[in-house]
Protein backbone atom coordinates (compact mmCIF):
# COMPACT_ATOMS: atom_id res chain seq x y z
CA UNK A 1 0.00 0.00 0.00
CA UNK A 2 2.99 2.03 0.72
CA UNK A 3 4.70 2.00 -2.93
CA UNK A 4 3.42 5.06 -4.71
CA UNK A 5 3.40 3.16 -8.25
CA UNK A 6 0.76 1.07 -6.88
CA UNK A 7 -1.16 3.82 -5.31
CA UNK A 8 -1.43 5.91 -8.43
CA UNK A 9 -2.13 2.74 -10.26
CA UNK A 10 -5.29 1.86 -7.78
CA UNK A 11 -6.45 6.00 -8.04
CA UNK A 12 -6.39 5.58 -12.09
CA UNK A 13 -8.27 2.32 -11.81
CA UNK A 14 -11.02 3.88 -9.33
CA UNK A 15 -11.26 7.08 -11.53
CA UNK A 16 -12.03 4.35 -14.78
CA UNK A 17 -14.51 2.37 -12.86
CA UNK A 18 -16.19 5.89 -12.32
CA UNK A 19 -16.04 6.60 -16.15
CA UNK A 20 -13.87 9.93 -14.83
CA UNK A 21 -11.39 10.84 -17.24
CA UNK A 22 -7.65 10.64 -16.30
CA UNK A 23 -6.64 14.46 -17.67
CA UNK A 24 -3.23 15.39 -17.39
CA UNK A 25 -3.89 17.26 -14.69
CA UNK A 26 -5.96 15.10 -12.61
CA UNK A 27 -2.81 12.29 -12.93
CA UNK A 28 -0.11 14.92 -11.90
CA UNK A 29 -2.09 15.65 -8.77
CA UNK A 30 -2.89 11.87 -8.06
CA UNK A 31 0.76 11.28 -8.36
CA UNK A 32 1.93 13.80 -5.44
CA UNK A 33 -0.91 12.36 -3.42
CA UNK A 34 0.18 8.96 -3.91
CA UNK A 35 3.51 10.24 -2.15
CA UNK A 36 2.35 12.62 0.16
CA UNK A 37 5.27 13.92 0.85
CA UNK A 38 4.65 15.83 4.09
CA UNK A 39 0.84 15.70 3.79
CA UNK A 40 0.21 18.79 1.58
CA UNK A 41 -2.20 21.37 1.05
CA UNK A 42 -3.93 22.06 -1.89
CA UNK A 43 -1.87 24.89 -2.00
CA UNK A 44 1.24 23.00 -1.89
CA UNK A 45 -0.26 20.83 -4.43
CA UNK A 46 -0.79 23.86 -6.77
CA UNK A 47 2.77 25.44 -6.35
CA UNK A 48 4.66 22.31 -6.90
CA UNK A 49 2.35 21.73 -10.02
CA UNK A 50 1.69 25.09 -11.78
CA UNK A 51 5.16 25.27 -14.05
CA UNK A 52 3.55 22.15 -15.68
CA UNK A 53 0.22 23.31 -15.68
CA UNK A 54 0.34 27.73 -16.04
CA UNK A 55 -3.41 27.64 -16.63
CA UNK A 56 -4.48 25.36 -13.72
CA UNK A 57 -6.27 27.18 -11.02
CA UNK A 58 -6.21 26.21 -7.27
CA UNK A 59 -10.10 25.65 -7.61
CA UNK A 60 -9.22 22.69 -9.99
CA UNK A 61 -6.82 21.12 -7.52
CA UNK A 62 -9.05 21.56 -4.95
CA UNK A 63 -11.93 20.03 -7.09
CA UNK A 64 -9.50 16.97 -8.19
CA UNK A 65 -8.78 16.23 -4.01
CA UNK A 66 -12.61 16.34 -3.70
CA UNK A 67 -13.50 13.47 -6.16
CA UNK A 68 -10.74 11.40 -5.09
CA UNK A 69 -11.79 11.77 -1.32
CA UNK A 70 -15.24 10.97 -2.46
CA UNK A 71 -13.60 7.51 -4.25
CA UNK A 72 -12.11 7.09 -0.74
CA UNK A 73 -8.51 7.14 -2.35
CA UNK A 74 -7.76 10.54 -0.39
CA UNK A 75 -7.59 10.56 3.59
CA UNK A 76 -8.48 14.48 4.44
CA UNK A 77 -6.75 15.59 7.28
CA UNK A 78 -9.16 18.64 8.83
CA UNK A 79 -8.27 21.68 10.85
CA UNK A 80 -10.73 24.18 12.51
CA UNK A 81 -8.34 26.98 10.60
CA UNK A 82 -8.90 25.08 7.52
CA UNK A 83 -5.54 24.92 7.07
CA UNK A 84 -6.34 21.19 5.89
CA UNK A 85 -3.91 18.46 4.69
CA UNK A 86 -4.16 15.19 2.44
CA UNK A 87 -2.81 11.86 2.41
CA UNK A 88 -3.09 9.61 -0.72
CA UNK A 89 -0.51 7.12 -0.05
CA UNK A 90 -2.44 5.72 3.09
CA UNK A 91 -6.20 6.80 2.41
CA UNK A 92 -7.11 4.43 5.42
CA UNK A 93 -7.57 6.58 8.96
CA UNK A 94 -4.08 6.50 11.08
CA UNK A 95 -2.83 8.43 13.82
CA UNK A 96 -1.21 11.88 12.77
CA UNK A 97 1.70 13.06 15.09
CA UNK A 98 1.99 17.57 14.25
CA UNK A 99 4.54 19.64 14.63
CA UNK A 100 3.02 23.15 15.81
CA UNK A 101 5.44 24.96 15.18
CA UNK A 102 6.32 24.32 11.54
CA UNK A 103 3.42 22.59 10.32
CA UNK A 104 5.11 19.04 9.51
CA UNK A 105 3.09 16.06 9.79
CA UNK A 106 3.77 12.50 10.06
CA UNK A 107 2.39 9.08 10.21
CA UNK A 108 3.43 6.86 13.45
CA UNK A 109 3.77 3.16 13.50
CA UNK A 110 1.61 2.58 16.73
CA UNK A 111 1.68 -1.21 17.76
CA UNK A 112 -1.33 0.10 20.45
CA UNK A 113 -3.93 1.12 18.07
CA UNK A 114 -5.55 -2.28 17.56
CA UNK A 115 -5.91 -2.64 21.20
CA UNK A 116 -7.24 1.25 21.55
CA UNK A 117 -9.93 0.32 19.19
CA UNK A 118 -10.84 -2.61 21.78
CA UNK A 119 -10.70 -0.78 24.70
CA UNK A 120 -12.72 2.05 23.14
CA UNK A 121 -15.32 -0.38 21.76
CA UNK A 122 -15.85 -2.10 25.02
CA UNK A 123 -15.86 0.90 27.05
CA UNK A 124 -18.76 2.19 25.01
CA UNK A 125 -20.39 -0.10 23.56
CA UNK A 126 -20.09 2.07 20.51
CA UNK A 127 -19.23 -0.24 17.44
CA UNK A 128 -16.07 1.57 16.16
CA UNK A 129 -16.56 2.59 11.96
CA UNK A 130 -13.71 4.51 11.66
CA UNK A 131 -10.95 6.94 13.84
CA UNK A 132 -9.08 10.11 13.95
CA UNK A 133 -6.12 10.24 16.28
CA UNK A 134 -4.05 13.48 16.19
CA UNK A 135 -0.58 14.24 18.67
CA UNK A 136 0.33 18.08 18.36
CA UNK A 137 3.53 18.42 19.56
CA UNK A 138 7.42 20.29 18.00
CA UNK A 139 9.41 18.25 15.69
CA UNK A 140 13.08 17.73 16.51
CA UNK A 141 14.11 20.82 14.06
CA UNK A 142 12.29 23.04 15.50
CA UNK A 143 13.10 21.97 19.09
CA UNK A 144 16.74 22.58 18.03
CA UNK A 145 15.63 26.45 16.47
CA UNK A 146 14.53 27.00 19.99
CA UNK A 147 17.58 26.00 22.13
ZN1 LIG B 1 8.54 21.54 13.25
MN1 LIG C 1 -0.75 10.09 7.05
Amino acid sequence: MADPEKRVQSIIQKLKAKAHKITPQRLAIAKILAVSEGHPSVEAIYEQLRGDFPTMSLATVYRNIVLLKSLGEVLELGFPDGSNRYDGKRPVPHPHVICIQCGKIVDPVLDSLDEMKKEVAGETQFTILTHRLDFFGICRPCQALKK
